[in-house]
């Protein structure tokens, strides 16, 4: 009774998140109510297995009391506490000098945000401040990838290659360019990882000469492209694009809102690639989901050159809740848990387990392909291996696959273009690892 007139209050009061407003009006929503492990409880007391950590976010799983305690501890003590006039709060300064000692290279200075959005938007306007400081403000270009996301501020949707998220908005804008993305699987350029390589390597240059070359500001990449359909480069990807845009002299930021935080295995994916990138954004696994927060992390030269154009003038960028302490204290926790808690490392055992039971899915008339690193990773389905053909009507079949999964007590991410996407918790078990898989396959056979 009280949750058939919370699903009309929904349906009455509460926009939800790219959905189809009509068709969630009609559908519903499935609310949920408690949450232990890798298990989330809905209104009707059915327990589901989250294979998506919500929104590839609660890394560390769901009901650890200590990550409460930290948040409670911090909300009696000091709930709030601004940025602004050089005030500050200590789990936030701890926060930043933890991260700083364990980001790659010289990424020393980390900026807070309130999640991905907004610290891809922060990490843009820094550029440009550091462009003009530089003397070249002509620096305005910018370039991502196809299959890209990178949120869903305007600013962001335009980086972000997904066109659900550019209408209205005459996005991208114009002065947000876009080249092909490393898809060994669909890769036109062959399926050999050097080609492959060389194929991004050559599509980068291409496009910062057709721009010109003293236009182009930065070059933004995800180590793995997650809402384009977890899209894995070859090993090797991420450092010989790094290291193009040191050669042509623009700014290389990887997006690590999805890959860090023990989703593909260490803290950032980037390290593993031997990559350090001139920005780094981050969020979700930060404070795994239980608090908003993201974080921009800026290299010695980038933070420097910003400040010392800056001087004694502000550098005019903040948001209210920027560095918020209780979203501070929680992240600390959240990293005590990944490192002293085991979670970094029984996510790597993990993921080695989903990854060899996917694979074992591969002989499945529908499995196009298998791909992933750690807890991160993908199916491909296709009506026709041979040829690769897409799912007809993906978008709907999708939703039927959702569907049927969450019937088999499942929750994946199904995408619009026939991909079903894992990002299971780092705390999942040996039988929960295996459980996804075996719901998996009775899915498919569903779907058949
Ligand atoms: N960047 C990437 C790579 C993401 O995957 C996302 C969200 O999924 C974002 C940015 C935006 O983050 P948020 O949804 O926290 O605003």
């Amino acid at each position: 009774m009280l949750s058939n007139s919370l699903v009309e209050l929904d349906r009455a009061h509460l926009i939800h998140p790219v959905a189809s407003w009509r068709g969630h009006e009609q559908a519903g929503v499935r609310l949920l109510t408690s949450a232990k492990g890798a298990t989330v409880t809905d209104t009707a007391d059915r327990h589901l297995l989250d294979g998506f950590s919500g929104l590839w976010c609660v890394n560390a799983g769901y009901g650890h009391d200590s990550i409460v305690e930290a948040a409670s501890r911090q909300m009696r003590e000091l709930p709030y506490a601004t940025g602004y006039f050089g005030l500050g709060s200590e789990p936030a300064v701890r926060l930043a000098a933890e991260l700083a000692e364990r980001a790659p290279g010289d990424l020393n200075h980390v900026y807070f945000t309130l999640g991905g959005s907004d610290a891809v938007d922060s990490s843009v306007r820094f550029i440009s401040y550091y462009h003009h400081a530089k003397g070249e403000p002509q620096r305005d270009q910018f370039i991502s990838l196809e299959h890209g996301y990178h949120g869903s501020s305007t600013v962001g949707a335009g980086l972000t290659a997904l066109s659900a998220f550019h209408q209205g908005f005459g996005l991208p804008y114009p002065w947000q360019h876009k080249i092909p993305s490393s898809y060994p699987y669909r890769n036109s350029a062959g399926t050999d990882d050097a080609s492959n390589i060389a194929a991004s390597v050559a599509a980068l240059r291409a496009k910062v000469a057709e721009i010109g070359a003293d236009r182009v500001a930065a070059f933004y990449a995800e180590p793995i492209q997650g809402s384009g359909g977890v899209i894995v480069p070859p090993r090797g990807w991420m450092k010989a694009m790094r290291d193009t845009c040191l050669e042509l002299g623009i700014l290389f930021v990887a997006d690590e809102v999805i890959t860090g935080f023990g989703r593909t295995g260490p803290l950032f994916a980037c390290a593993e690639d031997d990559v350090v990138p001139d920005l780094l954004t981050v969020a979700k696994g930060l404070t795994s989901g239980y608090a908003p927060m993201g974080a921009v992390f800026l290299s010695e030269h980038v933070y420097n050159t910003i400040a010392d154009g800056a001087g004694s003038s502000a550098v005019g960028h903040g948001f209210t809740y920027s560095a918020h302490p209780v979203s501070a204290a929680v992240g600390l926790e959240v990293l005590r848990l990944y490192e002293e808690g085991g979670l970094l490392a029984n996510g790597r055992v993990m993921g080695a387990r989903l990854m060899e039971g996917l694979q074992s899915l591969s002989d499945h008339p529908l499995v196009g392909d298998v791909r992933g690193r750690g807890m991160l990773a993908a199916l491909e389905l296709v009506i026709d291996k041979e040829r690769k053909t897409p799912l007809p009507a993906a978008a709907e079949a999708g939703r039927r696959i959702f569907e049927r999964a969450w019937d088999c007590g499942l929750i994946i991410r199904a995408f619009a273009h026939g991909c079903i996407g894992y990002a299971p918790p780092l705390c999942c078990t040996e039988a929960e690892i295996d459980a996804i898989v075996e719901k998996t396959r009775r899915v498919l056979d569903l779907t058949l």
